[in-house]
């Protein structure tokens, strides 16, 4: 087996484990980045593609929780991780979120204000901005629905850098995922890369940890064994594979017993007039007035996810009629329901299998929720002009009127309807109260003195919004303290 010595060992390349790197490695670490995915760039597929989910999404998309309903959850699997396939939006988390955290799990400085200097440069660093011109068509569709309920909405800014008005594309503009951003200037400090290469362990000796075994796939190549030694590790491996890793090494202490998510459902809405220009990217508005709880808004409608999310036709093996539809994609968009999740879910290793299985309960208020949801968003469909929307209850027919939305949002089903989430959080909570936290204040894994979690896995609850802005601000804050203040 090869050894390979590095300062500091960061197991995962994803928004925490990109900061934790590029921070130490410009503070002079010497850093090595262990990535189970593979190093593509930004560009490498059209997003949202079919080649895309091949090449950066874990398993290609098809992962599940297991409980009353299944949830298909969504992860990246490449270097940069989620932030390379994500729709990049960007939010603070509001002040009422972060006291609310602080006081679940006595986190030490953690006051918003010792936050936000974190979350300015990482808009700085992470070049978050308008989209200039307004978003779209789709959003001001969604904007003028909810402007005809009184409710008010949000354009969200993006990880993205646009192109001067009139002016051509820049090299290195559009999304600014990790490999545009902190990964090159890790590199460029100094830091290794270690692609397609995955942790198996983390190797102890009593509290200390001393690295970590690790497989190197490619294809055409024979599988290669790596025994890495550092003197510090940090696991930013994901909010599922974070705690599955350390499990594996022994590490159980409230390590994978709280995952927590967003669900959502998505249905699609037939509009009389084209409003689907898929030439803006992703729709960047969201209904604001149900938030925190609550948060409504539109995806990019490519024929693909159109096809996925309109739902099957009630009449079994009926496939003209959706292909009928999806030749009207124009007039047809993807619009979601995002919920604050209250189930906590469990990650458990299966022998042999390289997947974790995870217990989830979509709780009855979950479900309350998400119909409350459904029916909010089915009005403002509807006062947006809209004159079908699909159903989220699998194989239910259309809904073309108020009477047939209460129905169906007053009694979502358990089990019988497509729910997915791609916000994962919560899985090795920290804070100083060590009866509920798997971590200190800092990411320190409690009952070890070098080995640190800095990614969502840490988030006490739900950040009640898009997750990545507060996943590298919290990081930052971490590897920063790691490096002494
Ligand atoms: C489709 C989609 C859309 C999203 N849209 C948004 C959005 O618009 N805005 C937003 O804020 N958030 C969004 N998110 C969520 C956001 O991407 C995540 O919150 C964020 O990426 C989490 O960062 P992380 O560092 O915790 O983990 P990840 O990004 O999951 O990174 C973890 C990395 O670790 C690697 N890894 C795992 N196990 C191992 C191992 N054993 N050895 C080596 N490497 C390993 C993985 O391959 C992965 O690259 C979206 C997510 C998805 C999937």
């Amino acid at each position: 087996m090869k050894r390979i010595d590095a300062d500091l060992l960061v197991i995962g390349s994803g928004p925490g484990g990109a900061m934790t790197a590029c921070v130490a490695a410009e503070a002079g670490r010497d850093v090595l980045i262990v990535e189970e995915g593979s190093h593509h760039s930004v560009d490498s597929a059209p997003s949202f593609s079919l080649a895309e989910m091949d090449q950066k999404y874990r398993n290609g998309g098809l992962n599940v929780t297991f409980g009353g309903t299944s949830i298909t959850y969504l992860e990246g699997r490449c270097v940069g991780g989620g932030s390379e396939i994500n729709a990049a939006l960007y939010h603070r988390p509001l002040d009422q979120t972060l006291r609310e955290w602080r006081d679940q799990t006595k986190i030490h400085g953690f006051e918003p204000a010792d936050l936000w200097p974190h979350f300015e440069a990482v808009e700085r660093d992470c070049n978050v901005n308008l989209v200039p011109g307004g978003p779209g068509p789709a959003a001001d569709l969604l904007k003028r629905g909810a402007g005809a309920m009184g409710w008010s909405t949000r354009d969200i800014a993006r990880f993205w850098s646009y192109p001067a008005k009139g002016e051509p594309p820049l090299a290195g503009s559009g999304r600014q995922s990790m490999t545009v951003t902190l990964v090159p200037r890790a590199l460029r400090a100094g830091a290794r890369l270690m692609p397609d290469t995955r942790v198996l362990r983390l190797t102890r000796e009593g509290g200390r940890v001393t690295g970590a075994i690790a497989e190197r796939s490619r294809a055409g190549e024979p599988h290669e064994r790596y025994e890495l030694r550092a003197k510090d590790v940090f696991v930013c491996a994901g909010a599922v594979q974070t705690p599955r890793l350390l499990r594996r090494s022994g590490l159980t202490h409230n390590v994978g017993d709280t995952l927590q998510l967003h669900p959502m459902i998505r249905v699609t809405a037939h509009f009389p007039e084209p409003m689907n220009d898929l030439g803006y990217g992703v729709p960047t508005e969201q209904v604001d007035a149900f938030k925190p709880a609550l948060t409504l808004g539109c995806s990019y409608s490519s024929v693909p996810h159109l096809a996925l999310w309109m739902g099957a036709e009630p009449t079994p093996g009926n496939a003209s009629a959706k292909l009928d539809k999806l030749r009207d994609w124009r007039r047809t968009g993807i619009f979601y329901v995002a919920a604050v999740g209250t189930g906590k879910g469990r990650i458990r290793d299966l022998p042999v299998v390289r997947e974790p299985f995870i217990r989830l309960p979509l709780t009855t208020d979950d479900l309350k929720r998400l119909g409350e949801g459904f029916l909010r968003l089915g009005q403002l469909l509807f006062a947006a002009g809209a004159d079908a929307i699909s159903t989220p209850v699998n194989g239910g027919p259309p809904i073309r009127d108020r009477a047939a939305l209460d129905a169906v949002a007053s009694a979502l089903p358990q089990g019988k309807m497509t729910v997915s989430t791609i916000h994962l959080f919560s899985s090795v909570p920290m804070g100083a109260d060590d009866r509920v936290t798997g971590t200190d204040s800092y990411g320190r894994v409690h009952g070890t003195t070098n080995l640190y979690v800095n990614d969502a896995s840490l988030f006490p609850a739900s950040p009640a919004v898009n997750p990545q802005g507060t996943v590298l601000a919290v990081a930052r804050r971490n590897v920063l303290e790691w490096l002494g203040g």
